[in-house]
């Protein structure tokens, strides 16, 4: 059972219980009101992984991932070529099934593409897909790159599942360049979906390899400990799969902050 006494955020031992949620115990903090899970059984999280993402380089449910998800990926590299371009490097944390990377390529083919990635099996897929691709460490915690390297840093439904966010954001502050930018997607705790339904059914907490659930306010807090300043919400028209009204219902519910999605870019001061 792994156990955390302190906001993984702002590092105060004060929460209150606030949900069981399989094998996981989620609490909220009194301080910043980040939601966490304080408690949950790494063996059972493990298998989770191996259950709902791909165990092999192979598995039929990538292609289908990358092609339901492109329009979501072409949104995040429009907006990432409105805050910053050309960009000469970039990593994407959590590569996943290198969707992104693949959408990122096409814009912008002179780019240097590093990424990390936890999952060995998405390793060997990202590694067949992309030869020339270079990984800077295996978790997000350790991002093994030289301080100012990149241009932009992606963390695409990432910060969710990682044990300490706060290290995370800190890392990617020292590996930006002063002027560069980071594009963060992480599910809603907010979202109309969560309101409407029971709190475990919704996915942002329902899905079990979830350990942090973040509002706009608590993910702006983590960015400003980890050093930045002004987080943008990216509420824009379009940018996903949607289209013709349930775009324009989309694009409602994110200027009113109900959105399944929370989308962030903050830049670090040149
Ligand atoms: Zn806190």
């Amino acid at each position: 059972m792994f156990m955390r006494k302190h906001c993984p955020i702002c590092g105060s031992c004060n929460h209150i219980q606030f949900a069981v949620i399989d094998h996981r115990n989620l609490v909220a903090c009194r301080e910043c009101s980040l939601v966490f899970a304080n408690s949950f059984d790494e063996e059972e999280l493990v298998k989770c992984y191996s259950q709902n993402y791909y165990s092999s380089p192979h598995d039929p449910r990538i292609q289908a991932w990358i092609d339901r998800n492109r329009p979501t990926w072409a949104g995040v590299v429009a907006d990432i070529s409105r805050a910053k371009s050309p960009v000469a490097n970039l990593l994407d944390i959590g590569a996943g099934t290198g969707g992104f990377l693949e959408v990122f390529r096409q814009y912008s083919p002179a780019t240097k593409l590093y990424a990390i990635e936890s999952s060995p099996a998405a390793r060997q897929n990202l590694v067949e897909r992309f030869p020339s691709l270079v990984f800077c460490g295996e978790t997000a915690e350790g991002i093994t790159a030289a301080a100012g390297q990149f241009e932009c840093v992606t963390l695409l439904q990432c910060l969710e599942h990682v044990y300490d966010p706060l290290r995370v954001c800190s890392g990617i502050y020292r590996v930006l360049n002063p002027g560069g930018v980071l594009l963060i997607t992480v599910p809603n705790r907010y979202s109309y979906k969560v309101l409407l339904k029971k709190t475990a059914e919704a996915n942002c907490f329902g899905n079990k390899t979830h350990l942090q659930f973040f509002s706009l306010r608590t993910l702006r807090r983590l960015l400003a400990e980890a050093g930045f300043q002004e987080a943008n919400r990216i509420t824009r028209f379009g940018g996903s799969a949607e289209t013709g009204v349930m775009a324009a219902m989309q694009c409602l519910v994110r200027k009113v902050g109900i959105s399944t999605e929370i989308r962030v870019l903050v830049r670090k001061q040149p």
